[in-house]
């Protein structure tokens, strides 16, 4: 007679033995591995957002370039003191883009419009709201202090300040700055292209069969199509690599004509130690493979291997499991070799809208959002195959390794997905 085995109320107990690495000491030894490795070209602004710097830059030209008014108006030599004043206006204006030439003389005012260089002689501009005129004189109420509603040269950023550091993922904004500072061209990592490559026999593309005529047992590739978007979205080159059924040979063949195309892989499915898990298999036979054994929940099972000298990220195969693996292993990773800084995902402590018990010696990342009181929800199933639970959270709660027991008004730790961005 076989005796069955005995049910483990947990599945993520320590096997007697094994150690387990923390996750932080793994995304450690994981920046520790990784770096850039694409390679560097010169581009114009227009076409370099998203994309790493691999170059300090420093500003040409200092923000704003002159003294300017702040407002439309009337200026002169400041202060004004306290009370009525009243002031000739001299002919002539100041306008963005057409500077006044002369001197304006002490005690005299001049109109200036927003942005207008200060004339010589002016130093501070009363708002046009705050004035009467009558011909050509002003009258307003003091005081107002020297400097009033002006930009002061420089004050932004001066010529030669750094503005950005090698490894800066260059947002809309930044483009900006530069633009402003008179940098056109910068020297930036080429787009790290990253391929992704789904496993397994049950697994169909999305569209290649019709709902009603899917063989039994069958399923829709939903990892590719995620994985591909969320690459997209956080700036890398998406390669479809597409899927491989659970036989060597398939995947071997795919794996074979990801080289020259990808510059790393995230394969998901298979990495058990399972009958059907193919990639670990051919990965230990042909290539180098590692398996993590990260107290991280979902997330396991983990492996870090190498094909032909690629990297490849053997993720989970439950989509749940197959994204929280990407965002919190994958973009950092990924970000790194496309020439990034290693980047943890910034979080915020918000009080908790549900109760948990937990295992401590783990990291748990539930599917959360946050409610109309500012406290943060978590998905009412923990099961790693409810891609549901993706769509209607809106980021992750972490939960400490050492926590056991969360209750409602509990403080946690929220992220965002856009901050994995
Ligand atoms: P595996 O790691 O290959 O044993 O897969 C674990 C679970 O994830 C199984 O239920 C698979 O059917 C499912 N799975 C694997 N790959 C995918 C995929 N690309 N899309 C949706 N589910 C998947
Ligand atoms: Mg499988």
């Amino acid at each position: 007679m076989i005796t069955p085995p005995k049910l483990r109320n947990d599945c993520f107990a320590l096997p007697p033995g094994v150690d387990w690495v923390p996750l932080d000491q793994a995304l450690e030894r994981l920046a520790d591995r990784v770096e850039p490795v694409v390679a560097v070209s010169e581009q114009g602004i227009a076409d370099v957002v998203g994309r790493v710097l691999a170059e300090q830059v420093s500003a040409a030209r200092a923000n704003p370039p002159a003294a300017n008014s702040a407002v439309d108006g009337y200026g002169f030599a400041g202060p004004a003191p306290v009370g009525p004043v009243q002031m000739p206006v001299i002919e002539g204006r100041a306008a963005a883009g057409a500077p006044f030439d002369g001197v304006v003389p002490r005690g005299c005012a001049i109109r200036v419009l927003t942005g207008a260089i200060l004339p010589e002689g002016v130093d501070t501009v009363i708002l046009q709201e705050d004035v009467n005129r009558e011909g050509n004189a002003i009258a307003f109420n003091g005081p107002l202090k020297a400097g009033a509603n002006t930009r002061l040269a420089g004050e932004d950023v001066t010529t030669g300040t750094p503005l950005f550091q090698t490894g800066r993922r260059l947002q809309p904004q930044d483009i900006a700055l530069l633009a402003a500072t008179g940098i056109s061209s910068v020297r930036v990592f080429d787009r790290l292209r990253v391929g992704v490559l789904s496993t397994g026999d049950e697994i169909v593309p999305a569209g290649s069969i019709a709902p009603d005529n899917m063989p039994a047992g069958a399923i829709y590739d939903s990892n590719r199509p995620m994985l591909l978007a969320l690459l997209s979205e956080l700036g890398f080159e998406p390669v479809d690599l597409g899927h491989a059924a659970d036989s060597r040979a398939a995947l071997r063949e795919r794996l074979e004509g990801a080289i020259g195309k990808a510059d790393a892989i995230l394969t998901s499915g298979g990495v058990s130690t399972g009958d059907e898990d193919h990639v670990s298999a051919l990965l230990t036979e042909e290539g180098r493979i590692d398996t993590w054994r990260i107290a991280v929940k979902p997330g396991r099972p983990l492996a870090l291997g190498l094909w032909q000298g690629v990297p490849v990220f053997g993720l989970p195969g439950n989509p749940v499991a197959a994204l929280v693996c990407t965002l919190i292993f994958g973009r950092p990773a990924l970000g790194r070799m496309a020439g990034e800084n290693w980047k943890a995902p910034v979080g915020f402590t918000v009080p908790a809208a549900f109760s948990k018990n937990k295992k401590p010696g783990r990291r748990e990342f539930l599917r959360a959002r946050m409610n109309d009181e500012g406290a943060v929800e978590v998905f009412g199933s923990e099961g790693s195959g409810r891609i549901s639970g993706l769509s209607w959270a809106d980021g992750l709660v972490e939960i400490g390794d050492a926590a056991q027991t969360i209750r409602p008004g509990d403080m946690v730790r929220y992220i965002p997905y856009a901050s994995f961005r």
